[in-house]
């Protein structure tokens, strides 16, 4: 591997003194001050509803603007986050932010927010603990969040996922399973899971006006989320084509580019707003 290969951040904290290494620990010590600066902030990217083509909500997205280094992406500071332990942080920030963003865009629509809860967390007993006091702390109610935990968290300990998830879902918010596709599901398993949600991976939405393969795998798995009472959204929707597709199989909500890049919640609430007025 050379040195100027984009390495994972996690590759070399344990390792030489790199400029890597003290890149990351640097970042990692300006974690706490970035949040308070709100220097890391939620994009949030809407969720159509197909049925009615209209905003129903929208995932929080992570972003680190940071001073010197400009943007950092979520897959390029995640995994430092959760290898040295400060993933209740991070996401007990996103999820504050998430609840009080929410809050505001109820002026304007029903909406729900969901947020992404890594592996690490998904069995954490103080977190939900602290995720159920901040719920109850906030007037939004807990059936507008969700929780999205990707299928290979919630599969890889799969006893253990589905106690930790009804655990979750007792504190009254929904449970997505994200990336839905490229993990190993076990059917045994997924029947058994709480979830409420399956959200199909963007590899398998994309190309499927033209993707045979990807268009079956996308239709059964419509059938059957449907058949164990889960709701289905599809992530990565590109373009206009692929968005009728997924009408016409029957797919609940959709998400992508083509329906709106993540971007601020003032942004989100202006879409919001405007997706109301139109469909009164
Ligand atoms: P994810 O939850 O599966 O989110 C979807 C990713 O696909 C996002 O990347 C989103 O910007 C991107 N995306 C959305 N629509 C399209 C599209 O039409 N085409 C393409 N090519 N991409 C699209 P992003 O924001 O870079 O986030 C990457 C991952 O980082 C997320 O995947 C999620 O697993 C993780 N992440 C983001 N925020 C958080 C967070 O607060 N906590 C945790 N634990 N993970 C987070
Ligand atoms: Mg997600
Ligand atoms: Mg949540
Ligand atoms: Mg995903």
């Amino acid at each position: 591997l050379h040195a100027a290969d984009k390495a994972t951040p996690w590759d070399h904290y344990s390792g030489a003194d790199s400029d890597e290494t003290n890149w990351h620990l640097s970042l990692l010590g300006e974690l706490s001050a970035a949040m308070t600066h709100l220097q890391v902030w939620n994009a949030y990217q809407p969720k159509l509803d197909l049925a009615t083509g209209r905003i129903i909500g929208a995932e929080a997205l992570v972003r680190w603007e940071h001073p010197e280094r400009g943007p950092i992406g979520p897959d390029d500071f995640i995994p430092l986050v959760e290898a040295h332990g400060r993933a209740r942080d991070l996401t007990a920030h996103v999820l504050g932010q998430a609840l009080d963003d929410a809050l505001r865009w109820q002026e304007l629509a029903v909406a729900g927010v969901a947020v992404n809860v890594s592996a690490t967390l998904l069995a954490d007993h103080e977190f939900i603990e602290m995720v159920g006091q901040r719920l109850r702390a906030s007037d939004l109610p807990a059936h507008l969040v969700t929780i999205e935990v990707t299928e290979s968290a919630a599969m890889d300990k799969p006893e253990q996922a589905i106690a930790a998830l009804e655990s979750w879902r007792r504190l009254g918010v929904n449970i997505s399973i994200d990336d839905y596709g490229t993990g190993q599901s076990s059917l045994t398993y997924l029947q058994k899971l709480p979830a409420t949600e399956l959200k199909i991976d963007k590899s398998f939405v994309r190309n499927i006006e033209a993707d045979q393969r990807n268009a079956i795998m996308v239709r059964s798995t419509i059938g059957l989320a449907h058949e164990l009472g889960m709701k289905v959204v599809a992530e990565g929707v590109e373009d206009a084509r692929c968005l009728a597709m997924l009408g016409d199989m029957g797919c609940d909500t959709a998400q992508g580019y083509f329906i709106s890049k993540p971007i601020n919640a003032e942004a989100f609430a202006a879409l919001l707003r405007e997706s109301a007025k139109a469909a009164a």
